[in-house]
């Protein structure tokens, strides 16, 4: 292996953009794997080309490009010069330790003036490989495949392909500002708009109990997790002890919850406003605690003054614990500590919040005050 092509899907369509797409993809890539020695990585008519040299660390380099959002997939390939012979020479090499029986060659060209159609390279290569190992070819079910691709700047030779996150490069679709709660689904709704393009900030809200750096440090790794999805990362840890004790004393336990969430998105804004994010994610999934049934989003997604995204509304737990793990934020979302919203929990919380009871109970708040209180002492950490 002496390069990796990397190859990207929905940039392909995206027609007169295509290259705005395909610039952010390049420079991402570049981002991610900083560190790990020099490499070439260049655009090369519809993928990426990694050109390894005389890097060692391909496996580390792998490990990077998985979590790089846009990246459909890639593979570890032979470069194999621009003529028929150059091509055999590199099968060969790619096929010269395999034990196999069945074998078939899957050939792309995109370049379209080289001499031999797909096919008819397929049957030069099929034939050629048959003959010096006595594999014979099956295209429905081989042992192996071996890929061959035809650009303009010359060819690679693959035997695996290796699925990336799919999706479209990050900071292509602009920024948002994730709520982030230490629990399992918001770190998950973050991830799914890195697919989607978006650079993604992270606010979290925090009391100072006894608990405060524990709670920080689980936030803190669930936010370093994440960050290694995008090339830089900002997070804001608000305190909310104060206005925890305001909302304690002024609104009574059923409508706590509610009038809570709708503080956290009236300091969200304000910090969404300094930051240009262009609206706010949640981990909120329809019906799973009292604050997620229609009628309370309603009322809490009122005072956000943006729009919010939560791209979990519609999926079950299970579904969410498992890109959880897959994303590797399960293991620390699981970490025990009490969440600020437990001490706000009711026995018997509200599910249909009404907004005028809700403006009504607020105005005994005040709220301004606490929200530029809170602001001031909010901290920020970049990753
Ligand atoms: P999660 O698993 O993400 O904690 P949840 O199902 O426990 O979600 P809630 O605790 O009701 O649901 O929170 C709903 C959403 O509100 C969270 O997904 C998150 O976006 C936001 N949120 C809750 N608590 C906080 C907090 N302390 N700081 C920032 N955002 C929060
Ligand atoms: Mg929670």
């Amino acid at each position: 292996m002496n390069c990796i092509v990397v190859h990207y899907s929905e940039i392909g369509l995206k027609g007169k953009n295509r290259g705005f797409f395909e610039h952010k993809l390049v420079s991402n890539i570049r981002l991610a794997l900083k560190g790990l020695g020099s490499l070439k990585v260049s655009r090369l008519h519809g993928r990426i080309l990694i050109s390894l040299g005389r890097n060692r660390e391909a496996k580390g380099i792998g490990e990077r490009l998985l979590k790089v959002p846009g990246v459909s997939y890639f593979a570890f390939a032979l470069s194999a010069g621009r003529d028929l012979a150059g091509i055999k020479k590199s099968l060969a090499a790619a096929a010269k330790k395999e034990k196999l029986k069945t074998f078939a060659i899957s050939t792309m060209r995109s370049d379209k003036r080289f001499r031999l159609t797909s096919r008819e390279i397929n049957e030069a290569l099929g034939d050629f490989i048959g003959k010096k190992h006595g594999w014979r070819v099956n295209l429905s079910k081989p042992d192996m495949t071996f890929f061959v691709e035809v650009t303009e700047q010359g060819a690679f030779v693959y035997t695996e392909k290796i699925r990336g996150l799919g999706g479209l490069p990050v900071t292509s679709s602009g920024r948002l500002l994730s709520l982030i709660s230490g629990g399992i689904d918001s770190p998950v709704a973050a991830f799914e708009m890195f697919r989607r393009g978006c650079s993604v900030i992270f606010v979290h809200f925090h009391n100072q109990t006894g608990q405060r750096d524990i709670v920080k440090d689980k936030v803190d790794k669930i936010v370093k997790a994440l960050s290694e999805y995008q090339p830089s990362t900002k997070l804001y840890m608000v305190p909310f002890g104060d206005l925890q004790k305001g909302i304690i004393m002024h609104i009574p336990a059923r409508y706590r919850m509610i009038v809570y969430r709708r503080v956290m998105f009236a300091i969200a804004n304000r910090i969404a406003q300094r930051e240009g994010a262009l609206g706010f994610v949640t981990g909120d999934s329809v019906g799973q605690v009292a604050s997620q049934t229609l009628e309370n989003l309603n009322v809490i997604y009122e005072k956000a003054g943006f729009p919010v995204f939560s791209p979990l509304i519609g999926r079950n737990k299970e579904e969410i614990v498992s890109i959880a793990k897959d994303i590797g934020t399960y293991e620390l979302s699981i970490l025990p500590y009490s969440d600020c919203c437990s001490f706000l929990v009711a026995p018997h919380p509200e599910t249909k919040g009404r907004i005028e009871d809700i403006r009504k109970l607020e105005a005994g708040l005040d709220l301004d005050r606490l929200v530029e209180d809170a602001l001031k002492e909010s901290e920020l950490k970049k990753y």
